[in-house]
């Protein structure tokens, strides 16, 4: 798909887990694979079926990832329903070193680091319908426990809450998937 001119100023996605963040960024990469990268995170979260290690996240034990945090690797990192995740200085890098448009999917934790940094980055907040539909989507990815649903769904109000802040440049809500995505080019390309 022949790209719009796209800032290079990077763009941050957070919002509750199971909003549709992934499903989203997966079609936006799929479109425009020269415009977009995927800032990889660090995890110490198990892959799930079909997340390629490097690809979705680089997944590590706790001892990396402890280490990476001593090495000052990341640019933020924070604890979320009991993994560690992390956005390393090199993930980062290795987007624009590629002249491509960084994209950063993190939790509120990294939403408040990421603004006390020099990276410039426009915020965009994806929230469910509502919280029952939130808890349809996490319980029909067939990927978490009873008590990771729960936790995730403790998380999802707080981040709800942090939204209601004005911490974002934009809140999407992700009802009809068509429309959100055309939603979301709209913003990404805006500037
Ligand atoms: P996140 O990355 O935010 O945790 P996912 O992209 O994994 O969320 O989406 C969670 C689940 O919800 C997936 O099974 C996905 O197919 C589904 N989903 C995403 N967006 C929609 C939508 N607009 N309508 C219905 N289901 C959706
Ligand atoms: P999941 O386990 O569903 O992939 O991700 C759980 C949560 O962690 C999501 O809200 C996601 O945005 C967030 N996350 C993923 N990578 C990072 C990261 O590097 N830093 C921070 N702070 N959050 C992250």
């Amino acid at each position: 798909m022949t790209s719009p001119k796209v800032s290079l100023r990077p763009i941050v996605i957070s919002g509750p887990s199971g909003t549709g963040k992934s499903t989203l960024l997966k079609r936006l990469f799929s479109d425009y694979p020269d415009s977009f990268g995927f800032s990889v995170s660090h995890t110490t979260r198990a892959p799930r079926p079909g997340e390629v290690d490097g690809v979705a996240y680089h997944f590590v034990d706790r001892p990396a990832f402890d280490k990476l945090v001593q090495e000052n690797s990341f640019l933020e990192h924070a604890e979320f329903s009991g993994n560690c995740y992390g956005t390393s200085i090199k993930s980062v890098k290795d987007v624009a070193e590629k002249g491509k448009t960084c994209i950063l999917d993190i939790d509120m934790q990294g939403v408040i680091s990421v603004k006390n940094t020099n990276l410039n980055a426009r915020f965009l907040f994806l929230a469910p319908p509502s919280l029952d539909i939130l808890r349809a989507r996490l319980e029909g990815r067939g990927t978490e426990t009873p008590e990771s649903v729960q936790k995730r769904m403790d998380q999802a109000s707080k981040e709800l809450e942090f939204a209601k802040t004005g911490a974002h440049d934009k809140t999407i809500i992700n009802d009809d998937l068509d429309r959100t995505y055309e939603e979301l080019k709209a913003f990404i390309f805006d500037k």
